[in-house]
C-alpha cells in the first residue's frame, strides 16, 4: 500500500490543529509533526526568541526550519509511516519544492493536501479562542494563499469550509510549477551570493590583524599604512586592536590625545547621534572613513 502524506495548511488560527485532531489523532502507524515546531527550535538555535528577531534573519530560521521538517518528513516516510504536517504553506513554490523533495526521496507515496477556509463566523471563533487581536489584519492574510493546484504534484486537494470537506477538482494550471521553479532558482542563487559575500567580509575581518592598512590620524592628520601590531606599538588608537571597524570611536596616532576627534565631539551633544549638517567638511571625511571601514582602509585616502 502507498505511503501517505496529509499536508492541512491555512492561515493563523484557521482551525489546522483542531481539524487535525479530529480527524488523524490517535491513528496508528501515523506521525503529525507542525511547522511551528521547528520554527521555534530554529529560532531558539539561531539565538533569538521569536518576538525579537531580526527581519533577515527570520527569513533564515523560517528557511532551515522548512529544511529540518522536509528532513523529518521524508525520514518517517522512510521508516514506513505516514505523515500529518501542519503547515502554513501559501505559496505554490514552497509546497512544490516540499513535494519533488518527497517524491524523489521515497516511492509509492501519495500526497494530499485539506486547505482550512473557514467561514468568518467560525473563524472568528477560533481568533477568539486563541486570544488573538487584530482578526481583520489576520483574515487579510488570506488573500496571499495560492490555493493548491493538482499541477503542483498533489493526489488530491480538499477544501475544509467549517463541518464541510470537498475535494476540489479545479483544471491543471502548469503555468504555477514553471513560475516556482523560476522563483526557486532565483531564491537559491540569491541566498548563495549572501552566503559568499558573508564569507569574504569574514575573510577580510580576519586578515585586517596581519595585513597592512593605511591609518589616519584625526588630530594632526599623520597617514601611516602600517599593520595593526605596528601602528599599536606606535601608541595608535585604531582598530581592530582599540575600538571597532565601522563603530564611531576615536582614530589618534600615538602623540595625539581624542581631544579633536569627532567621537569627542558627538558624546558632548545633547543626544550623542552623527547629525551631518553639524559637522565640518573634514569630519564628514572622517564619518564616510569610519563608517566605510575596513574597506576604506585598504587603497590610500586622495
Ligand atoms: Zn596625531
Amino acid at each position: 500500500m502507498n505511503k501517505l502524506v496529509t499536508f492541512v495548511i491555512g492561515p493563523t488560527a484557521s482551525g489546522k490543529t483542531t481539524f487535525i485532531q479530529n480527524h488523524f489523532l490517535n491513528q496508528k502507524n501515523e506521525v503529525i509533526l507542525n511547522v511551528y515546531d521547528y520554527q521555534q527550535a530554529s529560532f531558539k538555535e539561531a539565538g533569538f526568541s521569536s518576538n525579537h528577531i531580526p527581519f533577515k534573519q527570520e527569513t533564515k530560521c523560517l528557511l532551515k526550519a522548512n529544511e529540518n521538517l522536509l528532513a523529518d518528513i521524508i525520514s518517517t516516510l522512510q521508516e514506513g509511516k505516514n505523515v500529518v504536517v501542519e503547515h502554513t504553506l501559501y505559496k505554490a513554490k514552497r509546497r512544490i519544492a516540499y513535494i519533488e523533495a518527497i517524491r524523489s526521496a521515497v516511492e509509492n507515496i501519495n500526497i494530499e493536501v485539506y486547505v482550512m477556509s473557514p467561514s468568518d463566523s467560525v473563524w472568528d471563533t477560533y481568533i477568539k479562542k486563541r486570544n488573538l487581536k487584530n482578526s481583520t489584519w489576520l483574515k487579510s492574510i488570506k488573500k496571499d494563499l495560492d490555493f493548491p493546484n493538482l499541477a503542483e504534484g498533489f493526489d488530491k486537494i480538499y477544501e475544509v469550509t467549517d463541518d464541510d470537506i470537498r475535494l476540489r477538482t479545479d483544471p491543471l494550471k502548469q503555468e504555477i510549477v514553471v513560475a516556482a521553479h523560476k522563483e526557486l532558482k532565483e531564491e537559491a542563487q540569491r541566498m548563495k551570493k549572501e552566503e559568499e559575500e558573508a564569507k569574504q567580509r569574514l575573510a577580510l575581518l580576519e586578515s585586517m590583524n596581519s595585513r597592512p592598512f593605511w591609518h589616519y590620524c584625526e588630530s594632526c592628520g599623520t597617514k601611516v599604512f602600517c599593520t595593526a601590531q605596528e601602528a599599536y606599538d606606535e601608541g595608535w588608537d585604531y582598530p581592530p586592536r582599540i575600538g571597532t571597524f565601522g563603530v564611531l570611536g576615536p582614530r589618534t596616532c600615538g602623540n595625539c590625545c581624542m581631544i579633536n576627534t569627532l567621537y569627542l565631539k558627538v558624546m558632548r551633544q545633547k543626544i550623542p547621534i552623527i547629525i551631518k549638517s553639524n559637522l565640518t567638511e573634514n569630519e564628514l571625511r572622517t564619518w564616510q572613513r569610519i563608517k566605510n571601514e575596513p574597506e576604506s582602509l585598504l587603497e590610500e585616502e586622495k
